[in-house]
């Protein structure tokens, strides 16, 4: 048998960190394998833009490279992958389960049902529907259709016993039939409801194992029935805790980024976020720049493996001791058995070391090509861009070091791509470093006169040149060092001096120091 899972977003607008989390295990189960992994979009609560909605969620599994093997943009032979386009094979399922019983029409209106409610809560019992407005004839449902009413389709569920489930990750689980309701499936309008359409689509799909939230443990006793009464073999299922809010247990949401911002690491998070957008003069929804949503740490820079390998951990453990997963590992690793039962928070701090060291391991050129995007973006470096700049950004990147944390931080270091003319000066620097220290302007011009022949323009040659200068002017080194920094970079702090220098070369640094000395 081929294991094959499925993860089913409703078309929402965005992709929710909590949400890649359960596809990423639905992923990687089916990757282990050696099966396949669907995506469905649950959108049966039509929404008029279907494809704008979805957009983002896609766009955020190709970014983080979960890659599906059937569904939307993919195709695939079990189509149409939207449950929108498949009401037919939903009204034959509705109809089925009306013809064998397991289902009828109820016309009951929504007041008459909510009066049972009321009265079962008055008594303290629970509330079981009487099925007086049930019909099982013809007959019957003309008759409340004369009185004008509509009908929906119900599911005629058990009153007795229990179901036994065994839930991949959380064993024997039991539901007592009569804690059920008579589920609607299909409205007064025809269109089906999603737990009959997911019945359907597993089924069709060939749907193995149902990895999914927690929060739908609770709609499996009526999945499982209309599967069983339409004589199918229902799925394993596997239901993995919620990804919960920093500090707590509660589920992680998008809607409470104010609370969030409370804790410090979320604060920054958000914080280094928004310098980047500043710089990127991206203009940012402040309701979906959001560190709850994925495509905040592609805006930013994130590296896709170090937020699955965080998302891998965030409920998952092989040992309690590895945290470092490469792709191929998660994949020969990830087990349900050991998907913990209670929630995980979602840390921001922990998210970041694992970025910190992904970034650290990452290879100077794949790091050049990570950051060059940004850079374009800003307008530093057109597009394409010119043949020397893969070199150059080379050596800003390594001097940089783990200073660029995210991809996104590069602008930091825009003043390497800035032409002299355009550089801005941060003038309180300026003022302070050298138009008022004194004899400044003066070191600074004769240390030029010694840059414009120093051979090589290397690090190493320039770090003897100053300090050889420093020596003959029996000055400190800080008296030219401050003054040299403002002029290259218009910046108080920056990485290594000689670095800068020679990364900048000769004649970007005599024509910075001659207009600084101007301005
Ligand atoms: N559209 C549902 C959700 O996003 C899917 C539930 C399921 O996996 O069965 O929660």
């Amino acid at each position: 048998m081929t294991v094959r899972t499925r993860f089913a977003p409703s078309p929402t607008g965005y992709l929710h960190i909590g949400g890649v989390r359960t596809a990423l295990f639905n992923w990687l189960f089916a990757k282990g394998q050696g099966g396949q992994f669907i995506l469905r979009v649950d959108d049966t609560d039509q929404q008029r833009n279907v494809e704008a909605a979805l957009e983002p969620i896609l766009h955020g599994f190709r970014w983080l490279g979960l890659d599906w093997d059937e569904g939307p943009q993919v195709g695939g032979p079990h189509g149409p992958y939207y449950q929108s386009q498949r009401a037919e094979k939903y009204q034959a399922t509705v109809d089925a389960l009306l013809a064998s019983g397991a289902a009828y029409r109820d016309f009951a209106s929504t007041e008459e049902i909510q009066a049972e409610r009321e009265q079962a809560q008055q008594n303290g019992t629970h509330f079981t529907y009487s099925r007086r407005w049930m019909a099982e004839t013809e007959a019957e449902a003309e008759k409340f259709q004369a009185e004008g009413r509509q009908g929906v389709v119900r599911l005629k569920m058990p009153r007795e016993g229990e179901l036994v489930l065994q839930d991949l990750v959380r064993g024997e689980v039991r539901f007592q039939w009569a804690g059920e309701q008579d589920h609607v499936i299909q409205r007064a309008d025809g269109s089906c409801l999603y737990h009959l359409a997911t019945v359907v689509d597993d089924q069709d799909m060939q749907i193995t194992h149902v990895i999914r939230a927690e929060e739908h443990l609770s709609n499996t006793p009526r999945q499982v029935f209309i599967a069983q009464q339409l004589g199918y073999s229902p799925p394993e299922f596997a239901h993995l805790p919620y990804v919960a809010e920093p500090g707590s247990k509660n589920k992680l949401s998008k809607r409470k980024l104010d609370k969030y911002l409370k804790n410090r690491d979320f604060a920054q998070l958000k914080k280094h976020g928004e310098a980047i957008a500043e710089r990127l003069q991206m203009a940012v929804d402040a309701d979906m720049f959001n560190p709850v949503i994925v495509d905040f740490y592609e805006q930013i820079g994130f590296l896709p493996d170090a937020v699955l390998n965080y998302l891998l951990l965030l409920g998952w453990s092989l040992d309690d001791q590895t945290e470092e997963f490469s792709r191929a590992e998660m994949i020969e690793h990830f087990s349900l058995e050991r998907v913990n039962k209670a929630p995980a928070s979602f840390d921001p701090q922990k998210l970041w070391s694992f970025q910190d060291r992904a970034m650290q391991q990452l290879p100077t050129k794949q790091k050049v090509a990570r950051v060059l995007p940004f850079l374009q973006k800003s307008g530093y470096v057109a597009d394409p861009p010119p043949c020397d700049t893969g070199p150059y950004l080379a050596k800003i990147v390594e001097a940089a070091g783990d200073r660029i944390k995210v991809a996104g931080d590069i602008l930091d270091y825009a003043d390497f791509f800035t032409t002299d003319d355009s550089l801005v000066y941060e003038q309180k620097t300026l003022d302070k470093r050298l138009r008022n220290a004194e004899g400044a302007a003066d070191l600074l011009t004769r240390f030029s006169q010694q840059l414009a022949e120093t051979e090589p323009f290397e690090p190493e040659t320039l770090e003897r040149e100053l300090k050889a200068f420093v020596e003959t002017e029996g000055i400190k080194i800080g008296q030219i060092i401050h003054a040299l920094r403002v002029a290259i970079t218009g910046k108080a702090v920056g990485f290594g001096m000689f670095e800068t220098l020679a990364i900048l070369g000769r004649e970007r640094c005599l024509a910075r120091i001659e207009r600084a000395l101007a301005e």
